[in-house]
C-alpha cells in the first residue's frame, strides 16, 4: 500500500488521504505555483501507526526513506551532507484545519556538523538562529520540554548581553545558545540531543502522529465533530529560509479581511524572521502593504497568487508564504477562518463578483457561527458614557463583560460557578483552549491580528482584544497595571470585539442587531433546503424572537413552562393536593383561564404558524413547595392542616421521577388535566380564530411521554371527548390534530400501531436518548468525561444525536409510522433539533421539520439547507 505521495503526485481532491495541508500544497504545485519540493504521509499512515499499537511499521519507513531519497534528487541536496545538506520541516496536517492544534518542527536535519559547513559558506548567524530554533522546537513537540525554559535561557543571555531586541543577537550568541539549549536538553532527558537526521526526522513524524490525540486535539474534534478515526497527514518539505537576511521574511496573510470580509489583501510579515514569530507575537509585524516597498517583486507575485488562488478555490483563502532573498514561496494556503460578519459579507460578495452560486454561497458559512450574529453587544447608551482604558486590535467581534481571570483554569472554574469571566494572557497558546470557551471574552497583551488568540477565538465566535500592549502583566500576583492603575484577579472589564476597546467596568449588553447581507444570505439557504424548521417556545415572546429568527411554527410548547408564572403556581398547587374532586374541579377551573390566556397570547404571536402544544409531563413533586412559609399558605388555602400537607407532599416522592409518574401518565391517573388544557387549547384557538379568521388555526395536541396503544387511545380519547363538545357546543368548524411525542424506546418500536391513533410524531430525543442509553439527562454530565478521556463516547449524546443507536430507533418509527399512515408528519423537538450533524441526519431519514430554541433557528435552517444541497 502507498502511504506516501510527492506534492507532484496529489491534488486538492486528495483531502481526505493527505489532509487539507498536503492536497493543497500539492494542488499549489499543480498550478504552477513556487512551493518547495516535498512529500506527504497520508492519513492512513497515521491510522496504521495506532492500529498496530504506536509503531510506525517497516513498510511505512522504508517508503518515508525512499521518498526522502527522491527529495533529495529533487533538490540536489542531500540528508546530513556537509556540502550541500537538505533541511526540512515536518508539519502536521489533518482533513480539517485544526489551527494551533498541531505541531511544526522547522529545520530538521542540523546537526554540528552541518552547521559547521553550512556557516562556512558565509551567514553564520542565521546558521545557529535556525539550529537553536530546531532544538527548541524538537524537544517542545517531540519531547515535550517547556518552551518556557527556552524563552528564559534566551532572556538570560540577553541579559548578560546587554542585549533587548532579539535581532541583536549575533552568530556566537546563537552560537552559545545551541550549547546552552543541547546542556538543558541533556540536563532534563538524560540523553545527548539526537545528531542523525533520519532519527530526528522519524521521532518527528511519530510526534504529529501522536500529537492527533493530545488533549487539545480531542478537545478541537469534540467542539467542531471532527470523527477521530480521519487521523492526520504529515508533510515534509524542503526549508525555504525567511530568517536568512535581511531580504528575507515570512508571513501570513488572508485574500480578504476575516474580521469584516472587506476585500481587501490582509496580512503581517517580518522580515528576518521564521516560522511563528509572526504569530507568536514577539515581534509586532508590519502589514502585509508594507511588502509593497520592502521587497516589490515579491509582493507582485504574491498580490497575482492571491487572486488566482480565490478564483481557483471559490472561497477566501488563508496562506502562509516565505521569502528567501527576495524569492517568493508559497508554504500553505487554505480557505480562511472568518468571523461571522466576514463570512456573510464575503458569501455575499462572491456571488455579486459571479465568483459563486448562492448554492455555494450557502455552503461558506459554517452554521454554528451565525452564532456570533444573534449575541448581545454594548448597549450603547451605557458604552457612551464609558470610558475606554486602552485600545488594542479587535480580533474577534461581540461584546463582553466580566471579571478577570489570569488562568485558563482559573475560568474554568469560576465560570462553572455561573460567573462570567474575562480571561487575561500575556499570549493564548492552546493549551488554553477550554478556557477561552468558558469565559466571556479574551484579552491579550501581545499577539497580532493572526495570532493564535485572535484565531481560535473568532473561530468560537467569542469576543477577543489582542495586542493590548499597554497593560503590564504581573501574572504571578494576579494582576496587571495600565496606566497607573492596578487590575486585579476579580475585578470587571469589559471588551469590545469589534472596535478593540477595553474598559474597566462592567458595561451591560443588548441583542445583536441582523445586517442586510443577513437577510439576503438567509434566502438563499431556505431556498435550498427541504426540512422546516420549527421553534421551541413557551411564551409570546419567545415565539415572537423566534419568528423574527424565521421559524415556520413551534413544534413545542411545554406548558408546565409557563406554570411558574404568576397565580398560576398556586392554583397548579392546589391541583395537586387536591383531596377531594371537588378541590379539584376549584383549581381546576382556576388554572384554564390562565393556561388559556397563555395560549391565546402564543396563537398571537405565531400569526397562524402551526403550533404544536404538549400536555404537562414533568413529576407533579416539581410543582409543589418547599419552603415552611409556602406550605403554611397552601394548607391555609385548601383548608387542610401542615402535617396533613406535608404528609400528600411526602407522598408524591419517587425513587426516580424521570421515569416515574410523569408525561400522558399523570392524565391515565388525573383525567382532569387533560380535559383541562384541551378545554384551554380549544377555547384560545376559537378565540383567536375569530379574531383572524385568515388565520385558520388549527390546533395541534401532543401527549407526552407515550408507550403504548392503548395508553395512547385512552388519553386521545379524553381529548377528543373534550374538543369534540366545545367545538359543537361553540358552533363552529375547526379542525384539530391529537399526535404523540416519540420518547420511550417502546413507542419508537411499537410506532406502526401508535400511527393508528396519532396524527403526527415528534422525537423527544432528549428522553429518548435518556431513556435507550439508560443514562440520566440530569446526571451523565458527571461520568461523560471519562467516557471521553476512554474514547468509548467522542461526544454528548444529549448534544449530538446517537445516530447509530438513538438514531437507528427514529429510522424504525419513522417507517413504520409511514407504513400505517402515509401522511404522517413527522419531526424532531429535543435539543439535536439546533444541532447542525443532527440535522444532517435527520434530514437523511425525510422527516417533516425540527424544532429548536430561538437562538438557533438561523442555524438550523442554514444546517437544513447545507444538508439538502
Ligand atoms: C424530549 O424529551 O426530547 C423533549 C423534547 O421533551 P423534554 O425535554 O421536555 O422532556
Ligand atoms: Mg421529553
Amino acid at each position: 500500500k502507498k502511504y506516501v505521495y510527492l506534492f507532484n503526485e496529489g491534488d486538492a481532491n486528495m483531502r481526505e488521504l493527505l489532509g487539507g495541508k498536503g492536497a493543497n500544497l500539492a494542488e499549489m504545485s499543480k498550478l504552477g505555483m513556487p512551493v518547495p519540493n516535498g512529500f506527504t504521509i497520508t492519513t492512513e499512515a497515521c491510522n496504521k501507526y495506532y492500529e498496530d499499537g504506536e509503531v510506525i511499521n517497516d513498510d511505512i519507513k522504508a517508503q518515508i526513506m525512499e521518498f526522502l531519497a527522491t527529495l533529495e534528487e529533487e533538490t540536489g541536496k542531500k540528508f546530513g551532507d556537509a556540502n550541500n545538506p537538505l533541511l526540512v520541516s515536518v508539519r502536521s496536517g489533518a482533513r480539517a484545519s485544526m489551527p494551533g492544534m498541531m505541531d511544526t518542527i522547522l529545520n530538521l536535519g542540523i546537526n554540528d556538523t552541518v552547521a559547521e559547513a553550512m556557516a562556512a559558506k558565509g551567514n553564520p548567524r542565521f546558521v545557529y538562529d535556525s539550529y537553536r530554533r530546531f532544538i527548541q522546537m524538537f524537544s517542545d513537540v517531540v519531547k515535550g520540554l517547556s518552551k518556557k525554559r527556552f524563552e528564559e535561557i534566551i532572556d538570560e543571555l540577553k541579559a548578560e548581553k546587554g542585549i533587548k531586541n532579539d535581532l541583536d543577537l549575533d552568530a556566537e550568541d546563537m552560537k552559545e545558545l545551541v550549547k546552552r539549549f543541547k546542556a538543558f536538553y541533556k540536563e532534563q532527558l538524560n540523553e545527548e540531543f539526537p545528531t542523525e537526521p533520519a532519527e530526528q526526522m522519524m521521532d518527528s513524524i511519530e510526534a504529529v502522529f501522536k500529537s492527533w490525540n493530545n488533549e487539545r486535539a480531542i478537545y478541537y474534534r469534540r467542539q467542531n465533530d471532527i470523527p477521530s478515526d480521519w487521523g492526520t497527514a504529515v508533510n515534509v518539505q524542503m526549508m525555504v529560509f525567511g530568517n536568512m537576511g535581511d531580504n528575507c521574511g515570512t508571513g501570513v496573510a488572508f485574500t480578504r479581511s476575516p474580521s469584516t470580509g472587506e476585500n481587501k489583501l490582509f496580512g503581517e510579515f517580518l522580515m528576518n524572521a521564521q516560522g511563528e514569530d509572526v504569530v507568536a507575537g514577539v515581534r509586532t509585524p508590519n502589514t502585509i502593504d508594507q511588502l509593497k516597498e520592502i521587497a516589490p517583486a515579491a509582493f507582485d507575485q504574491f498580490v497575482d497568487i492571491c487572486s488566482k488562488l480565490e478564483k481557483h478555490y471559490k472561497n477566501m483563502q488563508d496562506m502562509e508564504f516565505t521569502i528567501e532573498n527576495g524569492k517568493l514561496y508559497m508554504l500553505q494556503t487554505r480557505n480562511g477562518k472568518r468571523t461571522a460578519q466576514a463570512a456573510l459579507k464575503v458569501a455575499c460578495d462572491m456571488v455579486d463578483e459571479g465568483l459563486v452560486t448562492p448554492e455555494e454561497a450557502v455552503m461558506m458559512v459554517e452554521p454554528q457561527q451565525l452564532d456570533a450574529l444573534l449575541h448581545p453587544n454594548f448597549d450603547p447608551e451605557a458604552l457612551k458614557k464609558a470610558e475606554p482604558i486602552t485600545s488594542a486590535l479587535p480580533a474577534s467581534p461581540g461584546a463582553a463583560s466580566g471579571q478577570i481571570v489570569f488562568s485558563a483554569e482559573e475560568a474554568i472554574e469560576e465560570a462553572a460557578k455561573g460567573k462570567k469571566v474575562i480571561l487575561v494572557r500575556l499570549e493564548t497558546s492552546p493549551e488554553d483552549i477550554q478556557g477561552m470557551a468558558a469565559a466571556q471574552g479574551i484579552l491579550t497583551v501581545r499577539g497580532g491580528m493572526t495570532s493564535h488568540a485572535a484565531v481560535v477565538a473568532r473561530g468560537m465566535g467569542a469576543c477577543c482584544v489582542s495586542g493590548a500592549g499597554d497593560i503590564a502583566m504581573n501574572e504571578e500576583a494576579g494582576e496587571f497595571t495600565l496606566n497607573g492603575k492596578t487590575y486585579k484577579s476579580g475585578d470587571w472589564i469589559s471588551l469590545d470585539g469589534s472596535t478593540g476597546n477595553v474598559y474597566g467596568e462592567a458595561i451591560p449588553t443588548v441583542e445583536a442587531k441582523i445586517s442586510g447581507d443577513f437577510e439576503r444570505f438567509m434566502n438563499w439557504a431556505d431556498e435550498a433546503r427541504r426540512l422546516k424548521i420549527r421553534t421551541n417556545a413557551d411564551t409570546p415572546r419567545d415565539a415572537a424572537q423566534a419568528v423574527k429568527f424565521g421559524a415556520e411554527g413551534i413544534g413545542l410548547v411545554r406548558t408546565e413552562h409557563m406554570f411558574f408564572d404568576g397565580d398560576k403556581i398556586k392554583a397548579i398547587r392546589e391541583m395537586i393536593v387536591a383531596k377531594t374532586p371537588e378541590q379539584m374541579e376549584a383549581a381546576l377551573a382556576k388554572l384554564e383561564p390562565m393556561q388559556q390566556e397563555d395560549f391565546e397570547g402564543i396563537y398571537e404571536a405565531m400569526e397562524g404558524r402551526p403550533v404544536t402544544i404538549r400536555y404537562l409531563d414533568p413529576p407533579l413533586h416539581e410543582f409543589v413547595p418547599t419552603k415552611p412559609e409556602d406550605i403554611a399558605e397552601l394548607a391555609a388555602e385548601m383548608n387542610m392542616d401542615v402535617e396533613e400537607l406535608t404528609a400528600i407532599i411526602d407522598g408524591l416522592h419517587e425513587v426516580n421521577p424521570m421515569m416515574g409518574h410523569r408525561g400522558s401518565r399523570l392524565d391515565v391517573s388525573n383525567p382532569g388535566i387533560a380535559k383541562m388544557q384541551t378545554e384551554a387549547v380549544i377555547r384560545a384557538a376559537i378565540n383567536v380564530n375569530k379574531r383572524h379568521p385568515e388565520w385558520n388555526i388549527v390546533p395541534e395536541i401532543m401527549l407526552p411521554l407515550i408507550g403504548d396503544l392503548k395508553e395512547l387511545k385512552y388519553v386521545k380519547k379524553m381529548v377528543t371527548d373534550t374538543a369534540d363538545q366545545i367545538i359543537a357546543d361553540e358552533g363552529v368548524d375547526m379542525d384539530y390534530h391529537v399526535g404523540t411525542m416519540i420518547e420511550v424506546p417502546r413507542a419508537a418500536l411499537k410506532a406502526g400501531e401508535l400511527a393508528e391513533e396519532a396524527e403526527f410524531f415528534s422525537f423527544g430525543t432528549n428522553d429518548l436518548t435518556q431513556l435507550t442509553f439508560g443514562f440520566s439527562r440530569d446526571d451523565a454530565g458527571k461520568f461523560l468525561p471519562e467516557y471521553y478521556a476512554a474514547k468509548i463516547y467522542e461526544n454528548d449524546p444529549f448534544a449530538k444525536l446517537d445516530q447509530e443507536g438513538v438514531g437507528e430507533l427514529i429510522e424504525i418509527a419513522a417507517e413504520r409510522g409511514r407504513n400505517t399512515r402515509p401522511d404522517i408528519k413527522l419531526g424532531v423537538c429535543g435539543e439535536h433539533g439546533g444541532d447542525p450533524v443532527s440535522i444532517e441526519f435527520v434530514d437523511g431519514l425525510g422527516l417533516d421539520y425540527v424544532s429548536c430554541s430561538p437562538y438557533r433557528v438561523p442555524i438550523a435552517r442554514l444546517a437544513a439547507a447545507q444538508a439538502a444541497i
